[in-house]
């Protein structure tokens, strides 16, 4: 599968080579001017990684890292900082921010790719926590299992990445089109009225745990996985 790359970047010369190589190299990019651009962006997908300038216009890079570490569905996102400062004391600042990995502009592309390609290794092998809890519920991502006490629920595969999504976001409001880009893919043909079938199967085998209640629906605006 193919990985997708986020690059935020004000200079526009540098944006464009930067993707131009990234999608040479077989990456899906996706680009922001801005900080605002990037959390708009984050509101419909999650990338896989983000290359992000530190002097940004209004909002900082170092400010978006903050931003991106306290969102729950984008924390453990791998974010490589570009910057034109040299300063050892800014590297740190960067680092200690929660920024993965640092480079100096001008870049070397060959540089950045090896970088990137061991940062996307990383973040696959050693992912925060493989385990995810709400209530009852006990999701074990690495066996894909998800179990309610000690009885293991048999959920289709679209059910279980739509329940994995809701713990991931627990009592958030969720659009259905926030839903259907996080559980289906942005680029996917899914109608909106399939992610409320969707739902309407994931609630109905919670039922049989009376976890019903767990999954709201909130009228006119999407849905909301209610965790204690
Ligand atoms: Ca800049």
């Amino acid at each position: 599968m193919k990985h997708t790359i986020l690059i935020v970047e004000d200079e526009s010369a540098i944006r464009e080579m930067l993707t131009f190589s990234l999608m040479q190299t077989g990456y899906i990019v996706l680009q922001a001017k801005t900080a605002l651009e990037a959390l708009k962006i984050f509101d419909d997908v999650a990338p896989d990684m983000a290359i992000i300038d530190w002097g940004l216009p209004q909002i900082s890079g170092l400010e978006l890292v903050q931003r991106i570490r306290d969102n729950e569905i984008i924390a453990d996102m791998p974010i490589l900082m570009l910057t034109a400062r040299a300063q050892e004391e800014d590297k740190i600042k960067g680092l200690e921010m929660g920024v993965d990995d640092y480079m100096t502009k001008p870049v070397s592309i060959k540089e950045l790719l090896a970088r990137i390609k061991a940062q996307l290794r990383r973040s696959i092998g050693f992912k925060k926590s493989n385990v995810l809890k709400a209530n009852a519920i006990r999701m074990d991502l690495d066996a894909h299992t998800i179990m309610v006490d000690d009885e293991e629920l048999n959920l289709s595969i679209t059910e279980f990445n739509l329940i994995k999504f809701f713990m991931k976001t627990p009592n958030k409001l969720l659009s259905r089109e926030q839903i259907l880009n996080h559980v289906w893919g942005r680029s996917s043909f899914v109608e909106l009225r399939t992610v409320d079938v969707h739902i309407l199967r994931l609630r109905k085998s919670l039922k049989k745990y009376k976890l019903e209640h767990m999954l709201k629906t909130v009228r006119g605006a999407g849905y909301k996985f209610c965790v204690e």
